[in-house]
């Protein structure tokens, strides 16, 4: 049987670089653990957040572009991305999202908090106190390991259809059902991170791709192997995934689910550190080595960004 321990990365589109790394690092305090460009688009960057050293189950992805249109949350997407903080911090959350303005909700499910808002570019997240995960090291502005947000608790799907991903989540992914709770649908993996996935059965909205929405999720495998299983395992179901492709960090397969959702299986090696010390991850323009050769060129043309503390944090 194969079963994934839970999100490996999530990507997602934005319009604007620095104000994307300003809210994820400078209000979220995570790590960027990767400046690349786009494999398929080397115009446009593709930013990393993670842990301290990126690990599988922490990585937000972006791929930030000026002139994306906007998208629309809905069916068809993963929802809500959600983040486990350590237990005892959600009042210092609180006070931070004020701080800098960002406006939050509060709401329950399955017996936790969560405590909820919208980033720059209108993608959903929320924040919710749990036991397990990894402490998360990497110290920055006034975030610090006792409050630092761990990494994904799991993510809320809008499917467009409910039983067809349950499907995939339970057979193909190795996913188990915990039960129903008003209109969420609950699923768990065994890994210690982005292990919770919740179905909302009846999203309002057909989603729209475009800047403000995810792209797409991806899952865990633990190696080549387990990759090259998962991909018989697709073929044989009936599901056309991708070839497997090289994304340098990790190996990559894509395919649609039947609610609608671009799903990802991802190798866990061989990591951040791939290319470049754990002790400088993100700092320089990482490029694949086809594309060394241009380097020059894209540093012109891509926009300058920074990891900076923000003023409020001074
Ligand atoms: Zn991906």
């Amino acid at each position: 049987m194969q079963n994934t321990a839970g999100i490996h990365h999530i990507s997602a589109m934005v319009n604007d670089a620095q104000r994307n790394i300003d809210f994820y690092a400078g209000v979220l305090g995570l790590r960027l653990v990767k400046k690349t460009i786009n494999f398929d688009r080397p115009e446009v960057y593709h930013l990393y957040f993670g842990n301290e050293t990126g690990q599988p189950g922490t990585v937000i992805t972006f791929f930030p572009w000026a002139k994306q249109l906007k998208g629309r949350i809905g069916t068809g997407q993963v929802g809500v991305i959600s983040y486990i903080i350590p237990k005892g911090s959600a009042h210092f959350w609180e006070n931070r999202l004020r701080k800098f303005g960002v406006e939050f909700t509060s709401s329950n499910r399955f017996g936790e908090t969560y405590l909820k808002f919208n980033d720059p570019d209108g993608l959903q997240l929320e924040l919710t106190e749990r036991e397990e995960g990894p402490t998360n090291t990497w110290d920055f502005g006034r975030v610090q390991a006792e409050n630092a947000i761990k990494g994904f608790g799991g993510a809320v799907l809008f499917s467009a259809q409910p039983h067809k991903t349950t499907d995939v989540l339970e057979n193909i992914l190795g996913l188990e059902c915990m039960g129903q709770e008003k209109e969420f649908l609950r699923f768990k993996s065994e890994g210690p991170l982005g292990n919770t996935i919740d179905i909302h059965l009846n999203p309002s909205v057909r989603g729209l791709m475009g800047a403000g929405t995810v792209h797409h999720i991806a899952w865990r495998a633990k190696d080549d192997e387990d990759h090259q299983r998962w991909r018989s395992l697709l073929l044989e179901k009936g599901y056309y995934p991708t070839e497997i492709l090289d994304r340098n960090y990790f190996k990559a397969l894509y395919f649609h689910e039947g609610g609608g959702i671009l799903f990802e299986i991802a190798t866990d090696p061989p990591g951040f550190s791939a290319d470049e010390p754990v002790t400088g991850l993100g700092k320089k323009l990482m490029l694949p080595s086809w594309l060394e050769s241009e380097r020059e060129k894209l540093e012109e043309t891509l926009p300058h960004v920074e990891v900076r503390v923000l003023e409020g944090d001074k």
